[in-house]
C-alpha cells in the first residue's frame, strides 16, 4: 500500500527573475516500509519537491496532489501540516550543524523535540533520548547526553539527527542528502544505520541524493529527476544494472561512491537547464550523447516489463550494461 502518493505535482516559484518551474508534472508513490530514493544533480528539483510537499517553500504555487495516509499535504491547513511534520514525517538534512542549536546540549535538544509533541515527563523523555542515542551507536550515550554539537564529529552529529528523526516514531523519514558532507567511509556507516533503523522501526524512508552510487546501497526503488522532470523510475537493481535513460547512465559513470580503484569518474558534460525557461522537448537533449531529431518533442513515459518507467525516445532501452561502470554492491 502506498504511504505517500504524489500525483502530477507541479511546483512553480515566483522570483524577481521570473517563475522557476521547479517541479514539472511529477508522479510517484512510496510504499509502506519501502526505502525510496530520488536522485538528480543539484537544481533538478528534488529538494524543492519534498520541501514543497512539507509546506516549507515560501511562495510556492503547487498543483497536483500529495496523499499521505489519505490526506492531501498540499491542501492541509498550516497547523495540521505542522502536526504532521516531526510527528508523522520527520526530516533529516545535509548539514546537522545548521539543524542543531550550538548553545544547547544534544540531549536537551532531543528531549525538547519529544516534549514539544508529547506529554511526557522530563525524566521519561531523557530516558528515551539516551536510548535513541544508544540505538544510533553514540558510544557512552548516557555521558554524551550532556555534550554540545561542536564536541561531536560530522558523522556523530548526523547520528544525532537520525536519533532525533526517530524520536517520535514517524511513519516516514525524509532524508535530504544526509551523507553528502561526510567522507566515504562515514557515509557508508550512516547509510547502513539508516537502513538498519528502517528495518528495526518499520519506518518508510524517502532519501534524496545527487549520487546514484549512494542510493544504490540502500534504496529499494529510485526515481531519477532532471530539469524538474521524472526521467526514470524503477527498482534500484534494474535502474542500476541496466539504466535505460542516457542521463541515468551518465549519473552512474559520474558517481564516486565506492568506486573501484582505477575506474575513472566521468562527469556529464554541460549543465542542467535553467528552470526559468526549461526546454520544450526532451529536457536532457542538449547534453545527451544519443539525441535525435525527434527529441525536440518531449518523450512521454514508457513502461518496461520489469516495471521501470522511462521518459526517452530511444527504442532499445534498456541500454547495454557494458556502457556503465559498476558502482556499489548493494
Ligand atoms: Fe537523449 Fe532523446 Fe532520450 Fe532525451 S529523448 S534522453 S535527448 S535520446
Ligand atoms: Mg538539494
Amino acid at each position: 500500500m502506498a504511504l505517500l502518493e504524489v500525483t502530477n505535482l507541479v511546483v512553480d516559484i515566483p522570483t524577481e527573475d521570473g517563475t522557476v518551474h521547479a517541479v514539472r508534472d511529477v508522479s510517484f508513490s512510496v510504499a509502506e516500509g519501502e526505502f525510496f530514493g530520488i536522485v538528480g544533480e543539484s537544481g533538478s528539483g528534488k529538494s524543492v519537491l519534498v520541501q514543497s510537499i512539507m509546506g516549507l517553500v515560501a511562495g510556492a504555487e503547487t498543483s497536483g496532489a500529495a496523499l499521505f495516509r489519505g490526506r492531501d499535504l498540499l491542501t492541509l491547513a498550516p497547523e495540521a501540516l505542522r502536526g504532521v511534520r516531526g510527528r508523522e514525517i520527520s526530516m533529516i538534512f545535509q548539514d546537522p550543524l545548521s539543524s542543531l542549536h550550538p548553545q544547547y546540549t544534544i540531549g536537551w535538544q532531543i528531549v525538547e523535540q519529544i516534549r514539544a509533541h508529547e506529554k511526557v515527563s522530563g525524566q521519561a523523555a531523557k530516558a528515551r533520548a539516551i536510548e535513541l542515542l544508544d540505538k544510533v551507536r553514540i558510544p557512552d550515550a548516557g555521558a554524551r547526553f550532556d555534550a554540545y554539537p561542536h564536541q561531536f564529529s560530522g558523522g556523530m552529529r548526523q547520528r544525532v539527527m537520525i536519533a532525533m528523526g526517530l524520536s517520535l516514531g514517524p511513519a516516514l523519514i525524509i532524508a535530504d542528502e544526509p551523507t553528502t558532507a561526510l567522507d566515504s567511509t562515514v557515509q557508508a556507516q550512516i547509510l547502513d544505520l539508516l537502513g538498519e533503523m528502517r528495518e528495526e522501526t518499520g519506518s518508510t524512508v524517502l532519501m534524496i541524493s545527487h549520487d546514484l552510487g549512494v542510493l544504490s546501497r540502500v534504496a529499494d526503488r529510485v526515481m531519477v529527476m532532471y530539469g524538474g522532470k521524472r526521467l526514470e523510475v524503477g527498482a534500484s537493481a534494474a535502474v542500476l544494472g541496466a539504466p535505460a535513460h542516457p542521463y541515468t547512465a551518465g549519473l552512474l559513470r559520474s558517481s564516486s561512491f565506492n568506486r573501484e580503484p582505477g575506474v575513472p569518474l566521468i562527469p556529464i558534460p554541460g549543465r542542467p537547464p535553467s528552470l526559468l525557461a526549461p526546454p520544450v522537448g526532451c529536457v536532457f537533449a542538449d547534453r545527451c550523447p544519443d539525441a535525435m531529431d525527434i527529441c525536440a518533442i518531449a518523450p512521454s513515459l514508457r513502461r518496461y516489463d520489469d516495471g521501470t518507467e522511462v521518459a526517452c525516445w530511444l527504442e532499445d532501452a534498456p541500454s547495454e550494461p557494458a556502457t556503465t561502470q559498476p558502482v556499489a554492491a548493494s
